[in-house]
Parts: structure tokens; sequence; C-alpha cells
């Protein structure tokens, strides 16, 4: 069996930093990814990228491309397409499937750095219109949802700020929150409530997505209370008792998660989800370490932190390894 001292499971910034920490230590180190193309969340930024020292990029898909030359040329270590399914922490083996066919990989330290996945609604029709493609960005798609009514589901920073960026591009935009309290900043809130091309929905669920070649509606259940902040009660934005709305468009904006299926029950994760981890990023089990949005908390994620954890990591193992 193939073995390794150091695996890396996720190919995004975290996982790409701490290969080339690793190879720049002279650590065995191998990174596994289960897309094609290794950079993770980078290839969902179609915003200019401003806060990653000495690179600005026009979006996250060139920061990809600096950040894998630069992986390249230093020779690291990896498989695309290879999809880790099961870790055996006892054994220290890792079960592997690359192109229908399954392998085990050994190690000896393991590095989580698997990333965060948007949190879904979980409702009938969002899985098939998710595979149709229907997945927009408020930055980047402005133009594809020029006079298009859209739904825009959350109730945080990224739901008001797309509510914001479409209010000047679609026809209507619908904010939908099932709460009548926003985790949104307040200068979003106001900037939203003071918009009259924006409507405000609280207190209310999209229970379905319908649409066959494309999205027409959604399915929507009101608690029909009024809308609860004292400092916007005079505002026109009730709550409307809609069952069906007509849209062309759902932006599903819930935050969000960790992706730790994979470690679940076999090293300690918070309430939240994220794994705990100390300061050099070990986890609860001393051969397996977590780095980047796999133990860190939204708020303080980024691709600086994501990548600085990666260097921690492999000079934490570089002295474990006695390299
Ligand atoms: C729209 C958007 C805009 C953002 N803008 C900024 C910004 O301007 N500045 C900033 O600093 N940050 C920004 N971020 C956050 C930043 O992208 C993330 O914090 C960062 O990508 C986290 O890196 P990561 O390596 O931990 O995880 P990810 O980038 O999520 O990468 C994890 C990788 O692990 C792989 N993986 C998962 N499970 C397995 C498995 N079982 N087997 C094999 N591979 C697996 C995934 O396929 C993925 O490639 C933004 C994020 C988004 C979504």
């Amino acid at each position: 069996m193939r073995h390794v001292d150091v695996l890396i499971i996720g190919g995004g910034p975290a996982g790409i930093s701490a290969a080339i920490w690793c190879k720049r230590l002279g650590i065995d180190c191998l990174l596994l990814e289960e897309q094609s193309q290794l950079g993770g969340q980078l290839f969902n930024i179609f915003n200019e990228i401003i806060d990653y020292p000495g690179m600005r990029t026009k979006n996250g898909i060139e920061m990809q491309r600096e950040m894998v030359k630069h992986f390249v040329e230093m020779d690291c270590l990896y498989e695309v397409n290879t999809k880790v399914l099961f870790i055996d922490e006892r054994s220290k083996t890792v079960k592997v499937k690359k192109q229908a066919k399954e392998q085990e990989i050994c190690y000896t330290y393991l590095i989580l750095a698997t990333g965060s996945s948007q949190r879904k609604l979980g409702v009938p029709g969002e899985q098939q219109m998710i595979d149709r493609g229907e997945v927009y960005s408020a930055s980047a798609d402005g133009e594809r949802l020029k006079g298009k009514t859209v739904a825009i589901i959350g109730g945080g920073d990224r739901a008001f700020e797309g509510a914001h960026l479409l209010s000047s591009k679609a026809r209507e935009v619908y904010l939908i929150h099932r709460s009548t309290r926003f985790k949104a900043r307040e200068q979003y809130v106001e900037r939203i409530i003071s918009n009259p091309c924006i409507k405000v929905m609280t207190d209310t669920e999209v229970t379905a997505i319908h649409g066959d070649r494309h999205v027409t509606s959604i399915d929507l259940e009101s608690k029909n209370k009024e809308y609860k902040n004292k400092e916007y009660k005079n505002k026109e934005y009730k709550n409307k008792e809609y069952k069906n709305l007509l849209v062309d468009a759902v932006l599903i904006r819930l935050g969000v998660a960790p992706n730790v299926d994979l470690i679940k029950g076999k090293v300690a994760t918070a309430q939240n989800g994220l794994i705990v981890t100390d300061d050099v990023h070990q986890s609860s089990n001393p051969f397996i370490y977590a780095i980047g949005d796999s133990c860190t908390t939204p708020l303080f994620s980024s691709i600086s932190s994501s990548a600085g954890q990666g260097a921690i990591v492999a000079k934490q193992l570089s002295s474990m390894l006695n390299i």
C-alpha cells in the first residue's frame, strides 16, 4: 500500500499552502482533490480580490491560476479527480476513489483542508435548479439577470449585498427571510429597507422551487407576522401572504457549512460543525490536523488565513517528523 508522511485532503488555498510549505520543508507529502482542478472556492469568487497581500486579482480564477502555477513550479505532488471516501483513523489509512477505481493510502499525519460549502434550503426543485446550472453571482451575473424577477433567500450580509447589487438590474427583487431578525450588518439592512425596488418578506420560508427547463416560481410558507423590528415598523415591508411567487431566478444565500462529513465522530467538532483544533491546528486525534474553512468560523475565514494555517501546520509537522 502507498504510504506518505503527510496526506492533505483538499486542494483549496489551505491545502495548496500546506503542500507548498511541506515541499519547502522537505516533507514527503501528497495532496488529494476531488474536483478536476485545484482551487476550491476560488472558482466561486467573481469579484476583485483586494485583500491578499501582494496578489490583487480581478477574480478568484485569476488567483487560482497564480496559486496553481506556484504549486506546480514547486513540484508538489498531487492528484485531482480523487475523492477521499473514508478515513480509518485507527489504521491511518484513507480509501480514495479515482475514475471508478478505489485504492487505499496510508499516512503518518493527515491534514484536513476540505473547506466549506454553501448551505442549501433542502426543498424540492433546489438540486434540479443547481444541476441545470442556475447558480448566479449577484456581482457577476447582473447582465444575465437584467429585467428578471429574482428571489434572494437569506438574512445575512451576502443576501443583502446581493439584493442591493441586483436592484439596479433586475425587474423586481424579493429578499425572503424566515425570521424577522437579520444577521446582516445594520448599514446593509438600512440600504435595503429604504430601497423601493426591493420587497422584503420576513417570517417566510421557501418550501419548493418550480420549473422544468428553468425556474418559474417558488412556493412560500408565510408565518404572516408583522415586521417586528421597531426601527422599521413604519415602513411598508410587512409580510404578505404569498403562496406561490412567480420568479425567474433564485439566489440562495444561507451562509456556509464546513465539509466535515468525512471526519464526523472521529475528531471533536463544535456545535457549528467546525473541527476543533489547538493553536498548531491539531485536532483531538494527534495524527489529524485541520486547516482553512473546515475549522475556521465563517466570520474569520479568508484566503490569507487559510494560507497562514497551511504554513503553521506544515512547520509543526516538520518538527514532529524530525525534519
Ligand atoms: C463568493 C465568495 C467570495 C469570497 N471572497 C473572498 C475574498 O475576497 N477574500 C478572501 O480572503 N476570502 C474570500 N472568500 C473565502 C475564501 O474563498 C475561503 O475562505 C477559502 O477558499 C477557504 O479555503 P479552504 O482551502 O479552506 O477551502 P476550499 O476553498 O473550500 O477548498 C476545499 C477543497 O477541498 C476539496 N474537498 C472537499 N472534500 C474532499 C474530499 N472528500 N476528497 C477530496 N477533496 C475534497 C474541495 O473540492 C475543495 O476544492 C470568498 C468565498 C466565497 C464563496
